[in-house]
């Protein structure tokens, strides 16, 4: 299993925070709406932990509360996924009492804005942390305010992502977000009053329903006209089993059209660079200045390893991949009977080096690929870009890192999926086709930060794609 000769720990932690108001229209994501009252459903998982622990096969009991009644949910929660990290040391080989310190912390969603503060500063309490962690966490508008921004603050919330999504009530709407345009406002003004200034990112997405193209170009101008730290805009996927799905199959989802959704990605891409001057320094992500970049995001697209803990998360650890239950009832089984090792999927493959090193502005290290992949690769890898290199959508660059291969921008980004599609179907050989499944997120609208590389394949990139 992933823990066994431990010789070195990630040093980045995914935490999944499952709540949300409600489940909007798009979303796949392993959540638990949960309207403004979780009492019903902490007091049936309550009773559920009571019946693990009868069955004896809880055998990490947590300090039972005096009464049923005054476990809320997030406690309850919470509880899980401390013992969760718990039962992980205690399978390291040399069992460490706690984690190593951490470079970067993501809390993710779900809408991890709707845990209680108490119960966040009890999760944090177990992620050792210096005056350098990155910590994120997404919150959403409408689930916040300047106090709580504060309590964040003082509990050593660095940096926050938020759901924005549309900056329009029709298309919020239109979508199932519980938040309006003008609790974007009022998010954005305390941001800014309580220190969170430099240290914000906006989450958008791209082709959504009742987005018309002139309401998008005004969504850009307002958005260059804040100057947040940091922006991400992700492509609308209709995931099955969602409403949007079912409304599409029937007809009832009025989309733009595959050609204009993809214009409207790629005005994003240029005004954002060209005319607001952000760094796009991933295909979704762009930051005001370098400095200003997501640290822990950085780590999935670099292939770095981390640990990932709570309903859902994946864990990438010594090379080795797993993901968690998706249902809260199968997690909490799962952790009280002892975190069983789940099955894993060997990490660090071609498929991920080219899905997630492409994605980035510094694009695919040539060394690092002959290092681990061997010279041979590198070479069939050259013979398969050029004819992208020729209609511009790959380019190599020879600089004091190395030479590189990256996607251009926008042509090269907005095919990516294509190009990585074309790249490995011509270095025959290589089996293993399973995309990376890093911790992203829907939530808080922040859109699966990783999902496998967006495609748009639109009549005029088609046009200009080699081999399409
Ligand atoms: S999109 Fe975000 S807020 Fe909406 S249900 Fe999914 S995780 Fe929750």
């Amino acid at each position: 299993m992933w823990l066994r000769a431990v010789t070195s720990l990630p040093r980045s932690v995914y935490i999944h925070i499952p709540f949300c108001r409600r489940r909007c229209y798009y979303c796949d994501f392993a959540v638990l709406p949960v309207g403004h009252s979780t009492r019903e459903v902490s007091q049936r998982l309550w009773e559920q932990l009571q019946k693990l622990s009868a069955q004896g096969r809880s055998q990490h009991a947590l300090t039972a509360p005096s009464t049923s009644s005054d476990r809320t949910l997030d406690r309850i929660y919470v509880d899980a996924v401390i013992s969760e990290v718990s039962q992980t040391l205690e399978r390291l080989p040399d069992r460490p009492s706690s984690l190593p310190e951490l470079d970067t912390i993501y809390i993710g969603g779900g809408t991890p804005s709707l845990l209680h503060v108490d119960e966040l500063a009890r999760l944090l309490s177990v992620l050792p942390r210096s005056g350098h962690t990155e910590v994120t966490m997404e919150l959403d508008p409408g689930t916040f305010d300047a106090v709580r921004l504060h309590q964040y603050r003082d509990l050593g919330i660095t940096r926050v992502s938020v759901g924005v999504q549309a900056l329009s009530d029709e298309v919020l709407r239109a979508c199932g977000r519980s938040h309006t345009v003008r609790d974007i406002e009022r998010a954005l003004d305390d941001l800014h009053r309580c220190g969170f200034g430099d240290a914000y990112s906006l989450d958008l997405i791209c082709g959504l329903p009742n987005l018309s193209p002139g309401a998008w170009s005004e969504t850009l101008a307002r958005i260059g006209t804040w100057k947040p730290p940091h922006v991400s805009i992700y492509d609308l996927s209709i995931e099955s089993g969602t409403r949007f799905a079912a409304w599409l199959r029937d007809g009832l989802l009025q989309l733009p059209l595959e050609d204009e959704a993809a214009e409207m990605l790629r005005e994003a891409m240029i005004t954002l660079r060209e005319t607001y001057g952000f760094d796009h320094y991933e295909v979704s992500n762009y930051a005001r200045e370098p400095a200003l970049r997501s640290r822990h995001n950085q780590i999935y697209w670099r292939g770095g390893e981390y640990f990932g803990f709570g309903l859902s998360a994946s864990s990438y650890v010594h090379g080795k991949r797993f993901d968690r239950h998706r249902q809260l009832k199968e997690y909490l089984e799962w952790v009280y009977s002892g975190c069983l090792p789940f099955d894993e999927v060997a990490g660090d493959t071609l498929d991920e080096w080219l899905m997630l090193r492409l994605r980035t502005q510094e694009g695919l290290s040539l060394d690092a690929l002959q290092e681990r992949f061997g010279a041979q690769t590198v070479d069939r890898l050259r013979i398969a870009a050029e004819p992208f290199c020729r209609s511009r959508h790959l380019a190599f660059r020879d600089d004091a890192h190395g030479i590189s291969l990256y996607a251009t921008d926008p042509d090269g980004w907005l095919i990516l999926s294509h190009i990585v599609l074309e790249l490995l179907v011509a270095l025959e050989g290589f089996q293993d086709r399973s995309p990376a499944r890093p911790n992203g997120n829907i939530a808080g609208g922040n859109e699966d930060a990783l999902k496998p590389v967006l495609l748009y394949e639109t009549s005029s990139t088609r046009a200009q794609a080699p081999n399409s």
